[in-house]
């Protein structure tokens, strides 16, 4: 049993916990709406496939700007069946960054293939061309940059490089639906783009999602049949693909969300702009290393993620967690560093802007739904946290 704390272990006033992400706050509006076709299903069968999914896939190629969308199991999976529909094989290497989450590389691994990390810009968090122009070789066959926290790569750059190499050029845009290069939606640049619905992504499902965009008839054919045991025709197996396939639970309640996407984009972006006034008007905007948006791209701030100097990261989120302040490290290891991808021989210090990253950042609250007075308080916590801190370090 648990104790039932005393009394006088409670504080008086305390302030409540902001969360790092919250995501019944928008759900909340469209809740009549979804449970309303959710029972519709309920009484009619039919959970796989079928008109639900089909409308969302020509609502989301509609929001991404593509000729095709195909709907799958998941973020993960769209990587994987990206990497198929390509032609992806033992032996072939495809360049990625290692400062991402664990599944842009995993895709690759998955296939026989071998990722090859790029270093990152330091101030976009995103893959560096240049670092990508100088590894590739004869076996490399494609690059898959990352779109990271809502922020486009320099895509000019990596269409340049695949064209003249002769490259696929394969976007993971799981954390980025609606964001902008150039006036391009991410995921109708590159050969292929592989979206996700993981909850605490900017259109987040009610369990596991994902789907892939294309402007190539063949290439769409190729990820629905791999998505599809690698069938043809009926129990005609070509190939050897995967059970990948979204539910019309899900796809129902997501075309419903949909309707929402620039509204929640919008709201993370003035959310973005107050936390830019906030840091500015107690001067941590020069103490902490704070995100911006290049001028040809339109970020949609999956993350809002600074960088907190001096090697004190670690004990600034310690702070902030005391005072019920949600915040994360994403991503606290290099992939180059992980356990699993050893043999592949990446020593500490080979993308020294990777794991200097991975050293200094920490993502805030930034969700859609998230108050002014919140936002307050994050940043009054942060700046006590930094002073308080530092009154210690020098006292000590
Ligand atoms: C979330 C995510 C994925 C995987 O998506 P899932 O739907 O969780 O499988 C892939 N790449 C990146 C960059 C992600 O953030």
């Amino acid at each position: 049993m648990t104790p039932t704390p005393s009394p006088a272990a409670v504080p008086h006033s305390p302030a409540a916990a902001v969360p790092l992400l919250d995501v019944t706050r928008t759900n909340a509006a469209i809740r009549d709406e979804v449970l309303q076709l959710w029972a519709q299903i309920y009484d009619q069968g039919g959970f796989i496939g079928g008109p639900h999914v089909k409308n969302l896939e020509a609502e989301l190629a509609r929001v991404c700007e593509s000729r095709h969308a195909i709907a799958c199991a998941s973020g993960s999976d769209a990587l994987v069946l990206a990497l198929m529909a390509t032609g992806i094989e033992p032996g072939d290497e495809v360049i990625c960054p290692a400062f991402t989450f664990f599944a842009t590389a995993s895709a690759v691994w998955r296939l026989g293939a071998t990722p090859v990390f790029a270093d990152i810009d330091p101030q976009t968090f995103n893959m560096d061309p240049a670092h990508v122009r100088s590894l590739i070789n004869n076996h490399t066959k494609a690059i898959l940059p990352v779109h990271l926290f809502g922020l486009s790569c320099d895509m000019a750059a990596f269409q340049e490089i695949c064209a003249t190499e002769d490259l696929w050029l394969i976007e993971d845009c799981a954390q980025s639906i609606g964001a902008r290069y150039q006036g391009q939606a991410v995921g109708s640049i590159g050969d292929v783009g592989c979206f996700s619905f993981y909850p605490s992504k900017n259109l987040g499902g009610f369990g596991d999602g994902g789907f892939m965009t294309t402007n190539d008839d063949q290439v769409a054919a190729q990820l629905r049949i791999f998505a599809n045991h690698g069938m043809t025709e009926t129990y005609r197996h070509e190939y050897v693909g995967l059970n990948s396939r979204l539910d019309s639970l899900q796809a129902a309640a997501l075309w419903v969300k949909c309707r929402q996407l620039d509204e929640l984009a919008e709201q993370r972006r003035a959310n973005v702009v107050l936390y830019q006034k906030l840091f500015a008007d107690c001067q941590l905007d020069s103490v902490f290393g704070l995100p911006t948006e290049p001028s040809d791209c339109f970020h949609v701030w999956n993350q809002y993620t600074i960088r907190i100097p001096d090697g004190r990261r670690d004990e600034i989120k310690a702070a902030l967690a005391e005072r019920k302040i949600g915040a994360s490290v994403y991503y606290p290891i290099p992939l180059s560093r992980q356990r699993c991808f050893a043999d592949l021989g990446y020593p500490d210090g080979s993308l020294p802007h990777t794991e200097q990253a991975c050293r200094e950042v920490l993502s805030l609250p930034v969700f859609p739904g998230l108050t002014h007075s919140e936002q307050d308080r994050v940043v009054a916590s942060l700046h006590d946290a930094w002073h308080s801190q530092s009154r210690l370090r020098a006292a000590g």
